[in-house]
């Protein structure tokens, strides 16, 4: 059992009240092995985006490891209170990457979660919006359509007078954050242009299949079409599975277990006989649950395999690209040197360990000089939904993030991950400036069509 001081974790009772909480349950509890490999030496506290903004130690990973295990050992109510507190973790995996003494953070709290959703019982308002979200935003269909009515809120002007009156924020702050998150909504976002399989250009080096994901279809659509661009005239051919759904990370980061589970088997059908040489990726929060559809799905019998075999071959377009080498030749994208920061996504370079590809990548653009921000492993706070359910917390982090990449004085940013697109980019109107940020595969894209930015407006 970890010693560490706590303040509102009380312990359980000897002599009950009336108000009693739950434990774990038996189905995969976090692992006590894991637990022990924690030696509080603390060194995860500086790197926690949690424990930054907030300064508590149960709101960091040695505080939430000591309250796995006083759960697990029954010592620690499963309270509302505590709950927070893994509510709180973003997920980033920062401390993964800081811990000298390998715990497996990242393996805790996804076992954490799911306790958490079946043992806990939340609040009406807490389980109606996540209810909302889980039920719409991995199924781009149901999302569109939805994006009718949004579109009519933004062009009515609607939106602006909720926004000026500010009443959203008193009625639930976490609707008013899901209200500031919503982007511009374009055509673009009602369709699903891809064809089922687009040829290589010149001779084919490989065949590969391309994952759309689901609210980047419909609200950065630009980039997988940069994608399949960049792809077919570095020599693969893409393959788009027309059946495709969402990869499961939403709800896996969430702990909504079996849901998670149900759309990595109907993405895996998807793909089923496909003969790929690889799966590619181009948000790193997907990548980072693909790659884990061997635990996702090692429960299921009929399934291990496949998911085993499956993410074995999911690769983030950056990690392949920079593996096969750019065949394509590349322009300057203006004519004097661009300077570009790149922000790293936490499930790419936390949770995928991808930090040098992108940057190769990049440096290959004839005139790119990069730079790099400080706190460059600190979260944005976007965490797939996070800024949505914990936006105070992703506030300030969104704040400093955008702060740092802009004292690198940048005047472009690349950004792998459509969260931490949305989520900058937000924070960059707050702030009042105006620097574009793009996905990396949208400057490959101009770079090997020679579009020079300020033809597209960046
Ligand atoms: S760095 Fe690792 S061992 Fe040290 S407190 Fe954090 S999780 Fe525990
Ligand atoms: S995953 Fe991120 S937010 Fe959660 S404990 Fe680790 S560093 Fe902190």
């Amino acid at each position: 059992m970890l010693n560490v001081e706590l303040q509102d974790a009380t312990p359980h009772s000897p002599h009950p009240t009336a108000q009693s909480f739950p434990s774990f349950d038996a189905h995969n509890p976090p692992d006590a092995k894991l637990i022990d490999a924690c030696v509080h030496c603390g060194f995860c506290l500086s790197t926690c985006p949690s424990y930054r903004v907030i300064g508590k130690e149960m709101d960091s990973p040695r505080g939430r490891i000591y309250l796995m295990d006083g759960v697990n050992e029954d010592q620690i109510p499963l309270s509302p209170a505590i709950v927070q507190h893994f509510d709180s973790c973003l997920g980033c995996l920062a401390c993964v990457t800081t811990c000298p003494s390998g715990v497996r953070y990242d393996k805790l709290i996804e076992a954490t979660r799911p306790q958490v959703e079946r043992n806990h019982a939340r609040s009406l308002p807490d389980k109606l919006l996540r209810r909302l979200i889980f039920s719409t935003f991995p199924y781009p269909d149901r999302l569109r359509l939805l994006l009718r009515p949004l579109g009519l809120y933004q062009k009515s002007g609607l939106q602006k007078m909720v926004r000026s009156l500010g009443f959203l924020k008193q009625l639930s702050p976490q609707l008013a954050a899901m209200e500031a998150m919503l982007p511009k909504i374009s055509p673009q976002a009602f369709q699903d242009p891809l064809p089922a399989v687009i040829p290589a250009q010149g001779k084919q080096r490989y065949r590969v299949g391309l994952l759309l994901g689901c609210v980047q279809r419909l609200f950065n659509p630009e980039v997988n079409d940069a994608t399949v661009r960049v792809l077919t005239a570095n020599g693969c051919e893409v393959v788009i599975p027309q059946a495709q759904g969402c990869c499961g990370a939403l709800t896996h980061h969430q702990g909504q277990e079996a849901q998670t589970q149900t759309l990595a088997r109907q993405l895996i059908d998807s793909f089923a006989d496909t003969s790929l040489d690889a799966i590619i990726i181009n948000a790193s929060g997907c990548g980072h649950s693909l790659k884990e559809y061997g635990s996702i799905l090692d429960d299921d019998p009929h399934y291990r395999e496949q998911a085993a075999t499956f993410a074995s071959k999911v690769k983030d377009v950056q990690e392949f690209l920079a593996d096969v080498g750019l065949t394509a030749k590349l322009s300057p994208l203006q004519d004097e040197p661009l300077t570009l920061v790149y922000q790293d996504a936490c499930h790419m370079l936390h949770g995928q360990k991808i930090s040098v590809q992108p940057r190769q990548l990049l440096k290959q653009i004839p005139g790119v000089r990069l730079r790099e921000p400080i706190d460059a492993a600190l979260c944005c706070g976007s965490a797939g939904v996070y800024n949505i359910l914990q936006p105070d917390v992703a506030e300030e982090l969104g704040r400093q993030k955008v702060e740092n990449l802009l004292h690198t004085g940048a005047s472009l940013i690349a950004s792998a991950n459509i969260g931490c697109f949305v989520q900058i980019s937000r924070h960059l109107q707050l702030q009042g400036k105006t620097v574009p940020v793009l996905h990396p595969m949208q400057l490959l894209d101009y770079s090997i069509q020679g579009i020079k930015l300020d033809a597209v407006g960046s």
